[in-house]
């Protein structure tokens, strides 16, 4: 998270630089004008007078400000005065000691950015009438967004069910509420998690090899779409993806996973122990959504 501040911060800063810079210029271009020189002198001289005899903003200067303006104008100069993105705190980031809301949104739209989620969806919108069993959906989106809320005792989340059945739509509304409580999500699929984990495991460079499992093993919040259709190698991926969910368990790091698979097949695919991770009572929430493929019904959004 300080990371994704960090650069959030620095696109505020950006932001006032850009601002300023460009004020600049435009100041620079019209002072150029000599009778906008003077009338601008005349206007700083006034204010700086009038900020000594401890008036404000009088009638007098203001009409000198229209005066410069005016030429301004004539000039097709739009302003010399920074034009700011955020009139709250002047693209400073903060007000009154606080991280202003533009900083928020900016956090939370590199936390979307960098999330790997092309869309989020939104709890709210779900539209159950779809689904045949709609109060256990029901039920089930309300426990899923009550855990993103939640201090993720238990942290793993197991989705199961056939393709289609909507484990996209509930993973894009999770992903898009942990967002909101700035948590940093990444999502991977198990195909492309797959690849790294074979990349590492040939790979000499040893500082390499660690940075191909640091991104699932450190990731804040991940998770693992569609586990079960990677192109599997028993000696690589079920050592790997053990090392992934023990150490990410060990860490309370929580990681939601969707799968084809029935947690019955767990065992047959991988082994004992990764299905002793995903099943395991105290740490984990394992669902399994049932029905057809939404996607060949004729209102396809859930
Ligand atoms: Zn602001």
């Amino acid at each position: 998270m300080n990371k994704i501040l960090k650069k959030a911060k620095q696109a505020i800063a950006d932001r006032r630089f850009y601002a300023n810079q460009e004020a600049h210029n435009f100041k620079t271009k019209a002072l150029a004008n000599p009778q906008f020189k003077q009338a601008y002198n005349e206007y700083v001289s006034l204010m700086i007078d009038n900020a000594r005899r401890g008036l404000g903003e009088n009638a007098q200067l203001l009409a000198k400000q229209k005066a410069y303006e005016d030429i301004l104008k004539d000039l097709s100069i739009p302003y010399i005065t920074p034009q700011h993105f955020c009139n709250k705190c002047n693209d400073c980031g903060m007000v009154d000691g606080k991280y202003c809301d533009c900083l928020i949104e900016e956090v939370n739209r590199l936390l979307r950015e960098e999330s790997g989620f092309l869309s989020l969806e939104e709890f709210e919108n779900a539209n159950f009438d779809l689904f045949d069993n709609k109060e256990y959906m029901k039920d089930l989106y309300s426990k899923m967004k009550k855990w993103c809320y939640s201090d993720f005792k238990k942290t793993l989340i197991f989705i199961a069910g056939q393709t289609g059945v909507g484990k996209t739509h509930l993973m894009k509304c999770m992903a898009n509420e942990l967002i909101k409580r700035h948590k940093v999500v990444s999502l991977t699929s198990s195909f492309a998690m797959h690849q790294d984990f074979v990349k590492s495991y040939s790979c000499r460079d040893l500082d390499e090899k660690q940075a191909l499992l640091d991104k699932y093993l450190n990731a804040e919040v991940l998770f693992i779409d569609d586990l079960g259709t990677e192109l599997r190698n028993p000696n690589i991926t079920v050592n790997f993806l053990y090392q992934v969910l023990n150490e990410r368990k060990l860490n309370k790091r929580p990681t939601i996973i969707t799968s084809n698979l029935d947690l019955n097949d767990i065992t047959d695919y991988y082994d004992e122990r990764i299905f002793s991770r995903i099943v395991d009572k105290a740490y984990s929430v394992c669902v399994y959504i049932q029905g057809d493929d939404l996607r060949l019904k004729p209102n396809k959004k859930v």
